[in-house]
């Protein structure tokens, strides 16, 4: 009894709490993503590092039994990883209480939300770690962040949290947009990564202040000068879009690089955002709040109608402050180079054709992943991928649907899941894909006959 007593008093420590001057750790996703949610906190008086990643996945491995999914591991590996190096580093003045370690969730329906949890237990068996605090976002309330900063603070980050995740998507889509076609091999990343400084710099310096001017000035510098690396004599290729899980897509250590391996056999990339993620997250909490008050009508309980319609009117606010930054970050670049636009969610939700497709009240990447293929089909790309860890559920279902619906359009689709093992066939699957989707290019422009 006593025993379940304390490991519940434990998994308080999986906790929103505020974190203002604390070492915040976070494991490394996209390339420019997590950088910018670094800087962001940082703006906010809390200093942030992003942790080096994939270093420890052995230790991921070591500390889990197989049957989690990949995310789960790496993620677990670079904390553990992080940790024995501040251990080494700091000797007898490593104190744990220094350091909090933030893991987002979502609440189901599937085991993300169980990742924090997880890692809580492996920490605990570790006496050293065992009052390193977990904190996290939710998708339960739209990553709220309340409770990780002051009042007075938290909402004002998380729209400077959104913006950074904007501009991180569009640093990406940059790069994706000039790389095959840059005039020496090499100036995208080495400009990008200098830009990617710059940036984390000016969100530290501007950040509270909220100068968003600043930002947006910053980012049309950026593309304007990345738009003069493109080489005009070099034609244009087939353009892929990719799908799926959003860590696996995002982190280039887990999937080897696919979007480095398409661009070498030939192929232009758009992956999808992850303002996106954000975005559908946002519907997704609207749509709830939507639900309670229709249930509080039929139920005649005034009071929890007008809290419900009070909640839906704020997260509707939300949402056109969300939909309105985004337009005017891709704005501000599309004056001067022509990067991927991003998808609305009403635009994604149209593509499953009325819930023929799959349906948003079933929720999870799989919605997005379906619609936004659909989406990529109808703006002219060549070829999707899905782009998944082995065995993940949401993109399993992504894949059951797109495979027939693009064969029957014969349109190019790969699945490419992911668990840390090196396929000796993926080089050959991606190579003949991208030519596939070279063949499936050259037909439409020649008017759909065979060539
Ligand atoms: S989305 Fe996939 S990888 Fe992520 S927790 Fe769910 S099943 Fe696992």
């Amino acid at each position: 009894m006593d025993a379940k007593k304390t490991d519940t008093a434990r998994l308080r420590l999986v906790q929103r709490l505020d974190v203002t001057g604390r070492v915040l750790l976070l494991p490394r996703m996209t390339p420019f993503g997590t950088r910018f949610l670094a800087a962001s906190f940082r703006a906010f008086g809390v200093p942030a590092v992003v942790m080096e990643t994939y270093k420890g996945l052995s230790l991921g491995k070591e500390y889990t039994s197989g049957k989690e999914c990949f995310p789960c591991q790496v993620t677990l590996g670079d904390i553990l990883y992080f940790l024995q190096g501040e251990k080494e580093r700091l000797g007898s003045r490593f104190d744990p209480r220094r350091y909090v370690y933030f893991l987002p969730e979502s609440d189901g329906p599937c085991r993300f939300g169980m990742y924090n949890k997880l890692q809580r237990l492996v920490l605990d068996t570790f006496p050293e770690y065992r009052d390193i605090a977990i904190t996290y976002l939710s998708t339960q309330d739209a990553y709220s962040v309340a409770g990780l900063l002051p009042a007075h603070k938290a909402r004002y980050f998380r729209r400077v949290a959104y913006v950074a995740a904007v501009i991180a998507d569009v640093f990406d889509r940059i790069v994706w947009r000039v790389r095959p076609y840059e005039r020496t091999a090499g100036m995208t990343d080495a400009f990008m990564e200098e830009a990617a400084w710059d940036m984390e710099a000016l969100l530290e310096r501007v950040g509270e202040a909220r100068d968003f001017q600043a930002l947006l000035d910053r980012v049309e510098e950026v593309a304007r000068r990345a738009a003069g690396f493109v080489d005009p004599g070099i034609a244009r290729k087939p353009r892929i879009g990719i799908v799926g899980e959003i860590y696996l897509r995002t982190h280039p250590e887990s999937n080897q690089d696919i979007v480095r391996q398409i661009e070498r056999h030939g192929g232009e990339v758009v992956d999808a955002s992850i303002a996106e993620w954000i975005n559908f997250v946002s519907h997704e909490r609207l749509r709830k709040m939507k639900r309670q008050a229709a249930l509080a009508f039929r139920r005649k309980d005034g009071r929890s109608l007008k809290e419900a319609v009070r909640a839906a009117g704020l997260q509707k606010v939300e949402i056109a402050y969300q939909a309105w930054r985004l337009k005017q970050v891709y704005d501000r670049v599309l004056r001067h180079l022509d990067i991927q636009p991003d998808h609305s969610i009403r635009e994604i939700e149209k593509f499953l054709d009325g819930g023929r497709h799959f349906s948003f009240e079933i929720g999870t990447e799989a919605a997005l992943s379906i619609g936004g293929a659909l989406a990529h089909v109808h703006e002219g790309f060549h070829g999707i991928v899905n782009v998944f860890p082995f065995t993940c559920m949401p993109s399993t279902i992504c894949s059951a649907i797109l495979k027939p619906i693009l064969a029957q359009k014969r349109v190019p689709y790969l699945d490419a899941p992911y668990d840390g093992t090196v396929q000796p066939n993926r080089e050959v699957a991606l190579r003949t894909f991208v030519y596939q989707a070279r063949q499936y290019r050259d037909r439409q422009q020649n008017g759909n006959r065979e060539v």
